[in-house]
C-alpha cells in the first residue's frame, strides 16, 4: 500500500497521564510516527500531579488554551487522587469543551484472544452531554430523591446523525437504536423518533430500534448481531463496557470522545497504578484511540496502516502480559518490545483476521440541520408536589377541592407515578411524595401561581411545581400509571 502524506501537520495536544500512561503514550506515539502521521505535538501535564497543586479539575488553566489551539486531545489514563474535593478531569474537558459523541468501536479478535464472541465487531455510539448526565439531583422528602432526565431535540439529532454519517463513511450496513420509549416515552421517545426521522435520509443503511433490555440482552449474548449502536448517555455508558469486555478484554479498546470544537481520544482502561514503570503494560487500548484520532483527523491511511499492522502482530502472537496465553501466543512482550514489533510489521496486513480499510477522503456530514418550526405550546395546568408523611389521597383530595382555585380542577393525584385518586387501588403503597394535577383551559401564569397559594394555604408543604403544556394540541407530560 503506498503512503499518501498529509502536505500538513495536524497540530495535537498530548497528555501523558499517570501510573503506565506515559509508557503506552510513548509507544503509541512512536507507533503512529513511524506509520507516517504528520502532527506537531504541544504536550500538556494533566492528572496526580496538577490536582495535587490544588486545581481540583486535575488541569491547568494554560492547557485550556492548547486544546481551543489544536482542537484534538490525545489523552493517557490519569489516576484521580482519593477523597473529596476532587472532579473527574474527564466529565470537566467532555462537559466543558461540549464532547457530544463518544464513539467506541469493540471487534474480537478471536482465535488471538479468547472471546465467546468470535465474529463481533461494533460500534457504540453514545450520547455524552445529556441525559441523566447534567447530575441534576434534588431529595425533596425524606423519602424521595429524584434526578432530572433531559433529552433534547438538537442533543439527540446530533448524535443520530453522527451514528449514521459513521455508518456511511465506514461502510458499515446497519445502525441500531436503543431506548426504554415504551416507559419515557417522552424523553427516550424523542430520542426514538429523531432516529426514525433521521434513518429516513439513509435508505442505503439498514436501521432498527430495540427497548434497551432486551437490546442489551441480545448484544451480550450475540453482540454478531449488530453493527453501529446510537443510544442515550446511561445506555451507552453501561453497555459500552460491556461490549468491551465481551470482545475478550477491556484492555484493548480505546474511544473517541467528539465535538464540534475540540475532541478527545484515549483507551478506555485507567492508569494502573500498580504496573507503572514496569515495562508491562500493553498500549493497545490507547493506540485504537490514536487511530481515531488519525481518522477524525483526515489521516485514515496512516490509521489503517497502523491498525493492520497491529492486528498482524496480535495474529504473530506477540503479546503483552495481559492477553498473554501459552496456548496461542509465541512471544510474551513489554510495553517497548510490543511498539517495535508493531513497527516492524507497518506495511503488513493480517492473514486470519479480517484487515481494516478506511475510507479515503470521506468526510461526515455532522453539521446541524435549521430548527423546524416551533409548536405551538399552551399551558393546560400545573403538577404540584407535595411532602406529607402519613397523607391518605382521598383526605388530600378533599382539602384540595375546598380550596377551590377558579379555572383550575383536581384532575389526579399519584404517589411515585402511580394514580391514588381518584379510584386509587387500596394495595399501592403510598410515600411521602405527591403529586397533584390541576388543569384548566384556559392556564397562565396567574392561575398556576393562585393554585399554588391555595395549596399552600391549605396547609400543604408544596416541594416542586411542574407546568403542563401541550405542544401543537399534542400533551407534553406523562399520565400517572393507572390514570
Ligand atoms: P484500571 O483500568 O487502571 O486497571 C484495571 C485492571 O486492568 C488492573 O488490573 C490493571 O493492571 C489492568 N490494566 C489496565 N490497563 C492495562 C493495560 N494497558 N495493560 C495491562 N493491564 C492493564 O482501573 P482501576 O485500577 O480501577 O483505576 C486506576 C486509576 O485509573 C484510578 O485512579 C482511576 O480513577 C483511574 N482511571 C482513569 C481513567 C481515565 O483517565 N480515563 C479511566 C478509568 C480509571
Amino acid at each position: 500500500m503506498t503512503t499518501t502524506l498529509t502536505a500538513k501537520k495536524t497540530p495535537i495536544t498530548v497528555a501523558y497521564g499517570d501510573g503506565i500512561g506515559p509508557e503506552i503514550m510513548d509507544a503509541t506515539l512512536r507507533i503512529i510516527t513511524a506509520a507516517g502521521a504528520q502532527l506537531d505535538v504541544e504536550n500538556i501535564e494533566i492528572g496526580e500531579s496538577v490536582y495535587n497543586r490544588g486545581l481540583s479539575n486535575g488541569i491547568e488553566d494554560s492547557s485550556w488554551d492548547s486544546l481551543r489551539r489544536t482542537k484534538v486531545f490525545l489523552k493517557a489514563p490519569i489516576t484521580t487522587p482519593q477523597g473529596g474535593g476532587f472532579k473527574s478531569l474527564n466529565v470537566t474537558v467532555r462537559k466543558t469543551l461540549g464532547m457530544y459523541a463518544n464513539v467506541r468501536p469493540c471487534a474480537s479478535l478471536h482465535p488471538f484472544v479468547a472471546t465467546k464472541h468470535p465474529n463481533m465487531n461494533l460500534v457504540i455510539v453514545r450520547e455524552n452531554e445529556e441525559d441523566v448526565y447534567g447530575g441534576i439531583e434534588h431529595r425533596q422528602t425524606n423519602q424521595v430523591t429524584q434526578c432530572l432526565k433531559l433529552i433534547s431535540r438538537p442533543g439527540s439529532e446530533r448524535i443520530v446523525r453522527y451514528a449514521f454519517e459513521y455508518a456511511r463513511v465506514n461502510k458499515r450496513k446497519k445502525v441500531t437504536c436503543f431506548t426504554k420509549d415504551n416507559i419515557m416515552k417522552l424523553t427516550d421517545g424523542l430520542f426514538h423518533k429523531i432516529f426514525d426521522e433521521i434513518a429516513k435520509e439513509y435508505p442505503e443503511i439498514e436501521n432498527e430500534h430495540w427497548i434497551v433490555d432486551i437490546g442489551a440482552a441480545k448484544m451480550a449474548d450475540s453482540p454478531e448481531a449488530f453493527d453501529v449502536l446510537v443510544m442515550p448517555n446511561l445506555y451507552g455508558d453501561v453497555l459500552s463496557d460491556v461490549a468491551a469486555q465481551i470482545t475478550g478484554s477491556v484492555g484493548l479498546a480505546g474511544s473517541a470522545n467528539i465535538g464540534d470544537h475540540c475532541s478527545m481520544f484515549e483507551a478506555i482502561h485507567g492508569s494502573a497504578p500498580r504496573r507503572a514503570g514496569q515495562n508491562l503494560a500493553n498500549p493497545s487500548g490507547l493506540l485504537h484511540g490514536a487511530i481515531l484520532m488519525l481518522l477524525h483527523i483526515g489521516q485514515g491511511e496512516i490509521a489503517e496502516k497502523a491498525h493492520n499492522a497491529w492486528l498482524r502482530t496480535i495474529e504473530d502472537g506477540v503479546h503483552t502480559y495481559d492477553i498473554y496465553k501459552e496456548a496461542v501466543s509465541r512471544r510474551k512482550v513489554g510495553t517497548r518490545e510490543f511498539a517495535d514489533a508493531v513497527i516492524e510489521r507497518l506495511g503488513q496486513r493480517p492473514q486470519t483476521l479480517a484487515p481494516v480499510e478506511y475510507a479515503k477522503g470521506e468526510q461526515m456530514d455532522i453539521a446541524a440541520r435549521a430548527e423546524g418550526n416551533r409548536a405551538q405550546k399552551t399551558h393546560v395546568g400545573v403538577d404540584v408536589f407535595l411532602d406529607l408523611p402519613g397523607g391518605n389521597p382521598d383526605t388530600i383530595a378533599d382539602r384540595l377541592t375546598k380550596a377551590n382555585v377558579p379555572g383550575a380542577r383536581l384532575t389526579v393525584i399519584s404517589n411515585r407515578g402511580t394514580k391514588v385518586w381518584p379510584q386509587g387501588n387500596p394495595d399501592t403503597f403510598w410515600s411521602d411524595h405527591w403529586c397533584c394535577r390541576f388543569e384548566g383551559t384556559p392556564f397562565g401564569a396567574d392561575t398556576m401561581l393562585a393554585v399554588v397559594g391555595a395549596v399552600a394555604a391549605a396547609g400543604f408543604e408544596v416541594v416542586k411545581t411542574e407546568n403542563l403544556y401541550t405542544f401543537d394540541g399534542a400533551r407534553g407530560y406523562s399520565l400517572a400509571q393507572g390514570q
